[in-house]
Order: C-alpha cells, then sequence, then structure tokens
C-alpha cells in the first residue's frame, strides 16, 4: 500500500481533507457455513476517516468537499486493488460509507443495530458493516 499517513492532506480549491486514519482489511475466507471452497474467496475493504470542516454547522454548499474528496477516493481504491493482488484478482467491488453508532442506532439508516454490531463497533478490531444498509459503522467514546 502506498504510503498514507495520518498527516496526509489533499486540496482542491480551497477545502483541505485532512486525513486521521485509513483502514485496510483483507480476509481469506474458507467458508461461512457452508460447503468448504477449494481455495479461499478474498474480500476486502479500504476506508478513509477524515476531519470534516462542516461539523457542527449548516453549509448549503457541500461540492467543494466532495470534489476535493475524489483524488483520495482514486488513491483508496487503487490501495485496495494492490492490497487484494492486482485488477485481475478484483471480481466484484461496492463503495459505502462511515458513519457513526449513537445509542445503538445506525448514524446512516438510523435501524436499531444488533448489540454484536454495537460491540464489535466498540472493540474496533475490525471493519464491522451495518446489517440494514452495509454502511461501515464507526464508534468514538463519545457515542452512546
Ligand atoms: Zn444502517
Amino acid at each position: 500500500m502506498p504510503s498514507m499517513s495520518n498527516k496526509t492532506k489533499e486540496s482542491a480549491g480551497a477545502v483541505q481533507v485532512d486525513v486521521r486514519k485509513i483502514v485496510t482489511s483483507v480476509e481469506e475466507i474458507w467458508h461461512e457455513g457452508g460447503p468448504r471452497a477449494k481455495k479461499p474467496y478474498r474480500r476486502g475493504a479500504i476506508a478513509a476517516v477524515v476531519a470534516n470542516p462542516y461539523a457542527g454547522r449548516y453549509v448549503e454548499d457541500l461540492t467543494p468537499m466532495m470534489d476535493a474528496l475524489k483524488p483520495l477516493g482514486f488513491r483508496l481504491a487503487a490501495a485496495l486493488i494492490k492490497a487484494l493482488g492486482g485488477p485481475k484478482k478484483v471480481d466484484a467491488y461496492g463503495k459505502s460509507v462511515i458513519v457513526g453508532v449513537a445509542g445503538g442506532v445506525c448514524g446512516g439508516c438510523h435501524m436499531k443495530l444488533p448489540t454484536q454490531s454495537v460491540v464489535s463497533a466498540k472493540a474496533q478490531n475490525e471493519l464491522v458493516a451495518c446489517p440494514s444498509c452495509s454502511r461501515i459503522l464507526y464508534f468514538t467514546a463519545d457515542m452512546g
């Protein structure tokens, strides 16, 4: 994976993207309750935690931040493809966003989360997705 420190900043116009953290996960799956595969299925995910320059206030136009995030998105996609062994190793892909967990509820779809999802998100040892909307769940100490 290319070097991506937490001090990385990417800019487009006046908006700076302050990358706090990059998380890359590559799983090797032999089975998930069904028959054992002849060769493992690999599933990868990559996510960036960035500072939100608009947090706590209303902003009419989010376009400058959305534009500023595009280079980071391309970089993350390239890093994940590399982590999976190159483009010929990728059979399918999707994208999602990270949302907070507050009061046991997904910050994206606002559905009550299973206790195990909340516990796993709190542990921060693996990427945990909301079973309702598939957004990646993020938990900080100030979230209840
Ligand atoms: Zn959700």
